[in-house]
């Protein structure tokens, strides 16, 4: 997989750290923070996660669920994306929240709201810029697929790994959230069912896959204290 640092990333990130100081000191204080991410695999889109300082950990959440979880999605997973990510616009800001009133996941916007990417910039290089919102907290207490989590959770919960599996989770459930309104702004006339079932689709078989390696991972272990008793 192709680790090239994107450039447009490196351009915005030259951009926010080349303002003033003053400018950077002000938003500072008003508690915004900002983090780049892009995916392994592809130069564009670049993602700009908008968050408020307390929020740090959930930023950082993100951010890997698209540099290192989105690898882990199986080829098939991946490849259903390839599309919608080629024609979204090259840079998307998604504003982390922990919660939004109506109660959803997430949500495209019309316009972009925030300040420092609502105009156009030389450092864009001529990207279109999209926005989205992410509402983190619904995302961790979504019963995306209540069944299989279940079965999941009792598989896992044997282990000590039940934790890990969690946080595994829930980066995946960020990614297909991410994927499905980037999916809206790419085709805004798709409809919801449509769009819904491919990010669903993401999700369910990313976890598959996820829950398949580590359980032969766990057998491998098994296996191999077995094979140390049976050689004493
Ligand atoms: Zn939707």
């Amino acid at each position: 997989m192709n680790i090239e640092p994107s450039p447009l990333l490196q351009a915005v990130e030259n951009y926010l750290t080349s303002r003033p100081r003053s400018t950077r000191w002000v938003e500072w204080l008003a508690g915004r923070r900002y983090r780049l991410a892009a995916f392994p695999d592809r130069p564009l889109p670049v993602l700009v996660v908008a968050y408020r300082y307390r929020d740090p950990a959930r930023a950082g959440q993100i951010v890997r669920a698209i540099e290192q979880d989105w690898a882990e999605a199986p080829p098939h997973c991946r490849e259903s994306y390839q599309k919608i990510l080629a024609q979204a616009p090259g840079l998307v800001v998604v504003q982390l929240r922990r919660g939004n009133v109506c109660g959803c996941l997430g949500h495209r916007h019309l316009l972009v709201k925030e300040a420092l990417f609502a105009e156009p910039h030389d450092a864009f290089g001529g990207a279109a810029v999209g926005e989205m919102d992410i509402a983190f907290d619904r995302v961790e207490h979504w019963l995306a697929l209540p069944l299989m989590d279940t079965a999941l959770d009792t598989q896992f919960v044997a282990g000590s790994r039940l934790q890990e599996f969690h946080d595994q989770r829930l980066r995946f459930r960020l990614l297909s959230i991410l994927l499905h309104e980037t999916h809206h702004m790419v085709a805004p006339q798709a409809p919801e069912e449509a769009v819904r079932e491919r990010s669903l689709a993401f999700y369910r078989d990313s976890l598959a896959s996820y829950a398949e390696n580590a359980r032969a991972s766990l057998a491998f272990t098994i296996d191999r204290s077995f094979s140390r008793l049976g050689k004493e």
